[in-house]
């Protein structure tokens, strides 16, 4: 999924002419060819990596790597600068920059196999997905932009938690992936555990602005749905009168 989201950065954010995306995603499938020699035998894909510090990890390896820098050498930095460009996408600075640039990459995914929903169930900090959303969010809360937390350690930035505002639970009824960017929202601590265990009629309007400022674009990422029904798939307890 990631390779595709990187391809519609390139095009619609970045807008980079076809023949230099074809030269970065060749340098990313030697890349991925190369990563067992580097120590990663067990990735499939540079794509298949949704951890922003395992990114960062490959990426010294490789700058460490004779093999690799002899091959890039050869290529004039074809292969660096395939995987720069990939690392520019992983750490969202042009989401920070152009917060509304995120949505120009929303597209339905095929839902993952429920071994992997498992893993991302709530959303890690540390998963490349979420970080973009926290740089397009500026992390910043996304029920109120005022609330403030602390300064986090490793990103330097205000600490955020990242949350599926449609639950993966509740993927069986729906055809796309819900592990999609429009369906990853910023939040404080407090308002994660109010979305998580606050009281039902509490959470109702919340949950609807939330639900409006993400309507479209869940609709581009092929989670149709309405008001009414996003409720019902969210709190399925209570019946909602509309
Ligand atoms: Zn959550
Ligand atoms: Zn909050």
């Amino acid at each position: 999924m990631q390779q595709e989201y990187f391809g519609l950065y390139l095009k619609n954010v970045k807008k980079v002419k076809e023949a230099t995306q074809e030269h970065y995603f060749q340098s990313l499938r030697k890349i991925t060819a190369l990563l067992r020699e580097v120590g990663y035998p067990d990735i499939e894909s540079l794509y298949d990596v949704d951890s922003y510090s395992q990114l960062q990890e490959i990426k010294q390896a490789l700058k460490e790597d004779p093999g690799f820098v002899a091959l890039d050498e050869r290529g004039h930095r074809m292969y660096s600068a395939g995987f720069n460009r990939y690392m520019e996408f992983a750490e969202g600075k042009d989401f920070l920059m152009h917060p509304s640039s995120l949505s120009l990459i929303d597209c339905p995914c095929p839902v993952k196999q429920p071994s992997l929903m498992k893993q991302t169930f709530h959303p890690s900090r540390d998963r490349i997905m979420v970080r973009q959303v926290f740089q397009a969010s500026e992390y910043h809360c996304e029920i109120n932009t005022g609330h403030k937390t602390f300064l986090a350690q490793a990103s330097g930035r205000q600490y955020v938690e990242g949350h599926h505002l449609i639950p993966l639970e509740v993927q069986p009824e729906i055809v796309s992936s819900l592990d999609v960017y429009a369906n990853i929202i910023t939040l404080c601590p407090t308002c994660h555990r109010f979305l998580h265990f606050g009281m039902q009629s509490d959470k109702e309007k919340v949950l609807s602005q939330l639900f409006e400022t993400r309507q479209d674009r869940l609709n581009d990422s092929g989670i149709k749905l309405g008001k009414k029904e996003f409720l019902e798939l969210v709190e399925p307890t209570k019946a909602y009168a509309g």
